[in-house]
């Protein structure tokens, strides 16, 4: 059983209960919940750019692209902030690229990652000008030449390495193991530097790696950084010159005691390791994004239905797999707080688990995978809003239309200020590009 007071949510003080309210930043989660119904996205502007901020302070005097992943979250309005803030973005397809231009995001500081892109997607990238690809296998290497030849021009590429360090964390989100699809393996990598340098549609800028995701231990980071250091030196000593390094993301963030280094913390020690090898001023990308976005969001969620059965109680709520589908994926855990915490001692509806029992928070969506939280003690009646935190990242980017359910709507607050950033999508949204024969 996993309990939780009112009073123990994960380090973010942008997401906090005053005087028995659950705010995010000067807002009241249950005045936005009344407001614009469940479920509901809510997002925290300043907690995004203290996580920022983090980052900045670690590399103070370094320089550094940080370009956000935003395949954490890709609501525009959370690029926009991430593109005021100065930074770059990295991209898994065409559609993030079209998205992040609309949010007003630098080509040039976009770095185009992923295993599978498609011939028009490169097309899409050099027309718009992007900074780099990060190419993961020699065929995709041969694939990019010619469209940038086509283009009559040479596409600056950076190939990303899979280092075969174990980053400690989920298999679903680990991803620089042999036996993962991602990355050219180590020891092939100086074979796919010399081969890419031959091809003149390409230009070796870089060199790529990204060992995996909710990495909580500093020691994956920093022998990655040694065997990716091991290789410029290798890849350098061939004579292919490389202007920079891209460390990846992964960082992990606190989702249930979970203690990774801080940004600044994690970074002095990488930073060390590459002054002492001599690499200190080697121009540096990293790709965060769940560590920007994770702990700046929450879900509120309004009970529906408390059911007690024999083994179990269910707290049946108003969100589901399709709005937070890290639990059904990968077993994931967000803690699960009401907005508006009961005393201890309450008013039993009479069904025998009104107040103070352990429930599995469970969502509407016809799959016994539909889960949101398992054995959560909690003070909860019908009608009453919880709030899942950490929700910031990897949820609503993720989300689907599953049993026609629409997705949910999101806010962003900014001070005192509540900006509706996505609309609640209605049941017409979820069939409008469909058609009757
Ligand atoms: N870069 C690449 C290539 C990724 O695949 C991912 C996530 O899977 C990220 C960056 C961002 O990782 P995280 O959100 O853990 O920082």
């Amino acid at each position: 059983m996993n309990t939780l007071t009112a009073h123990d949510l994960p380090g973010q003080p942008h997401i906090a209960y005053a005087d028995q309210q659950l705010m995010v930043e000067g807002q009241r989660l249950s005045d936005l919940a009344r407001a614009h119904g469940t479920p509901l996205f809510v997002y925290s502007k300043a907690a995004m750019l203290s996580a920022l901020a983090a980052y900045q302070r670690g590399f103070a005097g370094r320089q550094v692209q940080i370009c956000y992943a935003m395949k954490a979250n890709s609501n525009l309005a959370i690029l926009q902030i991430f593109a005021h803030a100065g930074c770059g973005f990295d991209i898994v397809s065409g559609g993030e690229l079209t998205r992040v231009l609309a949010a007003g995001g630098d080509p040039a500081k976009i770095i185009f990652s992923g295993v599978g892109k498609s011939r028009l997607e490169m097309q899409q990238a050099l027309r718009a000008g992007i900074g780099c690809f990060n190419v993961e296998s020699l065929a995709e290497l041969d694939v990019l030449h010619q469209v940038a030849l086509s283009m009559g021009q040479q596409a600056a590429v950076s190939l990303r390495v899979n280092p075969n360090v174990d980053p400690k964390t989920h298999p679903y989100i680990s991803t620089g193991l042999k036996g993962n699809k991602f990355g050219i393996a180590h020891e092939e990598t100086l074979h796919a530097y010399r081969h890419a340098a031959s091809l003149s549609g390409l230009k070796v800028v870089g060199i790529d790696c990204h060992i995996g995701s909710q990495i909580t231990e500093t020691t994956p980071f920093l022998d990655t950084m040694d065997r990716m250091l091991d290789l410029v030196g290798e890849i350098e000593a061939a004579g292919i010159a490389l202007q920079h390094i891209d460390f990846g993301g992964g960082l992990g963030i606190n989702y249930n005691g979970d203690t990774p280094p801080q940004a600044d913390a994690l970074w002095a020690k990488l930073l060390a390791k590459l002054d002492a090898r001599g690499y200190g001023q080697r121009q540096l990308m990293i790709e965060p994004g769940r560590s920007l976005v994770g702990n700046a969001g929450v879900c509120l969620t309004e009970v529906m239905y408390l059911k007690p059965s024999e083994q179990k109680n269910f707290c049946i709520v108003d969100a589901a797999m399709n709005d937070l589908p890290r639990p059904a994926m990968y077993q994931a855990f967000h803690q699960i707080v009401p907005v508006s915490p009961r005393s201890a001692v309450g008013t039993d509806k009479g069904d025998g688990v009104g107040l103070g029992a352990v429930y599995d928070v469970v969502g509407p969506v016809c799959e016994s995978g539909d889960w949101i939280g398992r054995d959560r003690a909690l003070q909860v009646q019908a009608g009453d809003v919880l709030a899942v935190l950490s929700a910031g990242a990897y949820c609503m980017s993720m989300a689907s239309n599953y049993n026609s359910r629409g997705r949910a709507a999101e806010i962003l607050v900014d001070g005192t200020q509540a900006h509706l950033i996505r609309q609640r999508e209605s049941s017409f949204d979820t069939f409008a590009l469909e058609q009757l024969v």
